[in-house]
């Protein structure tokens, strides 16, 4: 039987005043598996995903979550058993990591179970965490609600190689208990070594969308796409 679909857009465009940078696109992301969002910067990757989570209104076209379209607003989308974290990790920095808990209600013991390496860092602030830290706590966070779609921008973005494999496992681990993914990867091999499938955005359109284990030998045509232009 096919994946269930979790989420789907059909010719979503989005645009900022008289800009549109968004010119298009049907994507669908399956139940338990990873899709990554390529492209150069400015191709749209963060509007198509604010798009998604409710933060952007389309001008066009729809989007489908839990196999119904919806127009809702964040709040609501998270409640039906949507995650978003965004580029800046949504942590508040002055806070610290119990108290960025409590604030998005979560329980500190399920983080913690999670992410062991947190339960050291609980009265640190969240800003002095290292930037592999900051992502441990904003995706153990957002795995403790058990999201049914998990989406993340810019998900090792700056991290060491360690980092970014502690997280990318806390990843898996979560889309095997049937979490869906949509994430934003800039290294092209972490992205494609992660993720089922890929999509490549070039100037808001798709250029080219497929199997990731199809690509991890041959990255040429892709690296080509994500050139800016
Ligand atoms: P990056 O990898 O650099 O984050 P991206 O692929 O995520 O880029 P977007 O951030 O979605 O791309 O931006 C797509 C286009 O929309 C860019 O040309 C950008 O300048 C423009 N844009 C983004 N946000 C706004 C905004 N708030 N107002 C006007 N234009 C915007």
């Amino acid at each position: 039987s096919p994946a269930e679909v979790v989420l789907q857009t059909a010719g979503l465009a989005v645009g900022y005043q008289d800009l549109q940078v968004v010119q298009g696109i049907d994507l669908a992301v399956q139940k338990g598996k990873i899709t990554a969002l390529l492209g150069a910067n400015g191709s749209g990757k963060t509007t198509v995903l604010r798009t998604v989570v409710g933060l952007q209104r389309p001008l066009g076209g729809e989007v489908r979550l839990f196999g119904e379209v919806t127009r809702a607003a964040l709040h609501a989308r998270a409640r039906a058993g949507l995650g978003y974290i965004a580029e800046n990790r949504s942590l508040i920095p002055a806070l610290t990591v119990r108290d960025n808990l409590r604030l998005a209600k979560v329980d500190t013991a399920a983080v913690v179970a999670l992410a062991p390496p947190l339960e050291k860092l609980l009265s640190r602030r969240a800003g002095l965490l290292s930037g592999g830290e900051q992502q441990l706590l904003s995706v153990s966070r957002a795995l403790a609600r058990r999201p049914r779609l998990l989406v993340v921008d810019e998900f090792c973005q700056g991290l060491a190689p360690l980092a970014a494999e502690t997280v990318s496992a806390l990843l898996r681990q979560a889309t095997e208990a049937g979490t869906a993914v949509l994430l934003v990867e800039q290294m092209l091999h972490r992205a494609l070594e992660l993720s089922d499938r890929f999509l490549v955005l070039r100037q808001g359109a798709v250029a080219l969308a497929g199997r990731s284990a199809d690509h991890r030998n041959r990255t040429e045509e892709i690296e080509r796409l994500t050139i800016a232009t």
